[in-house]
């Protein structure tokens, strides 16, 4: 079975959601795992759900770690996909087409070649691969496989995720987070405006004062991610057309960059934006019902993994504006960066596709990474 072969079978497994049903996928993970050798269980994570997580050359030393997600998202309007349909993976002009192609069953397929092209050598330090559910789909799963300790730093010393980068080296990512805020003012008839304090004028206010702060965040850019940013994504106030309203709340959807991951950091910017509302404005009145803050990915530019790879590939690592799971290993004391075939363009779209020649590229370089870090 080639790597598109298997790719194929991977998308054949309808494992789009929500709500993804992961279960018969990793089940098919698992036989395959312990066919090549590597000692595979799986971890039920949910009813119908499970990672897999195998290991060649167990117990030998930390070696490194692939992880790729087994879940997809919804295919969506079936009309809009005219090579084929969506579960059904088929090659056409040097392409592979079907849902998961490049997000990420190509990529996943891509691991389990180069595993099981290299299974029957002596690994001198282990290899570990995890496959999680619910990247796409909701649940998060790989927080499973760090929490009951099924992948440690004595597994992996570091870790790769072929997420579709176009193999680019993605040593950085942003952290997601959010903020909400409730502005407050007095309700009175909108007639008699004067008697009011009209909340959403003053949400006004501090979305004036949030540009500001934007402007300040734009001045400390990080190196390859830019600059964190706060956007107002929601806004809800008022409740009739004939009442000044007395509350208006803003959801802040924010993009941290390493060094912003602390939410009190988030909370400071806001409460200083609220403190200079109040100081042009004595009825200005506002609270922070929430903070949220992920952390960002941030692994070092001199870090064995990152090292590896660019000299393999001859490439400058880079950032990406989206969020991985390579933060929640990286945590774990796995640091862990994205580097996959298949482009980003081109995930959770109808008629996803792979190119076969990205897909061979990730096999080549899955190997040759197996090789350097588990053999050698
Ligand atoms: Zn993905």
């Amino acid at each position: 079975m080639t790597a598109v072969e298997t790719a194929k079978t991977l998308i054949s497994y309808d494992t789009s959601g929500p709500p993804a049903r992961e279960l018969p996928l990793a089940k098919w993970i698992r036989d395959y795992l312990e066919d090549i050798g590597a000692h595979a269980e799986l971890q039920i994570v949910e009813k119908d759900r499970a990672n897999v997580i195998g290991k060649i050359g167990e117990g030998r030393g930390p070696g490194l770690l692939l992880s790729g997600h087994i879940d997809v998202v919804l295919a969506g309007d079936p009309s809009l996909w005219r090579v084929t349909t969506p579960f059904e993976g088929v090659v056409k002009s040097g392409r592979l087409y079907g849902r998961g192609a490049c997000d990420m069953k190509g990529p996943d397929a891509a691991i389990l070649e180069a595993a099981k092209a290299l299974s029957k050598e002596r690994f001198k330090r282990q290899l570990t691969l995890s496959f999680t559910a619910g990247e796409d789909t909701g649940g998060w799963y790989v927080k499973k496989v760090i929490e009951e300790g099924r992948v440690t730093k004595r597994d992996a010393r570091f870790g790769i995720i072929p997420e579709p980068s176009m193999m680019e080296i993605i040593r950085a990512h942003k952290g997601a987070g959010g903020i909400k805020v409730m502005v407050r003012g007095r309700a009175a008839h909108s007639s008699r405006p004067e008697l009011g304090v009209n909340a959403i004028n003053k949400a006004s206010d501090l979305l004036q004062e949030l540009r500001g702060l934007q402007k300040k965040l734009n001045e400390t850019p990080h190196p390859l991610l830019g600059p964190t940013t706060v956007e107002c994504t929601l806004i809800n106030g008022g409740f009739k057309a004939n009442i000044i309203p007395d509350q208006c709340t803003l959801t802040l959807n924010t993009r941290l960059i390493p060094g912003h991951e602390k939410p009190a950091v988030s909370r400071g910017w806001i409460k200083e934006a609220i403190q200079a509302c109040r100081a042009k404005d004595p009825e200005f009145k506002a609270d922070i019902l929430g903070v949220t803050a992920g952390k960002p990915l941030d692994v070092p530019e001199d870090s064995e993994v990152v090292r590896l790879l660019t000299k393999m590939l001859k490439k400058q690592p880079t950032g990406a504006p989206y969020y991985t799971e390579a933060v929640n290993y990286t945590a774990a004391g796995i640091p862990t960066v994205i580097c996959g075939p298949g482009s980003i363009d081109q995930a959770h779209t109808p008629d996803e596709y792979i190119t076969l020649k990205q897909l061979e590229l990730g096999v080549k370089t899955f190997k040759e990474s197996i090789r350097q870090v588990c053999l050698l």
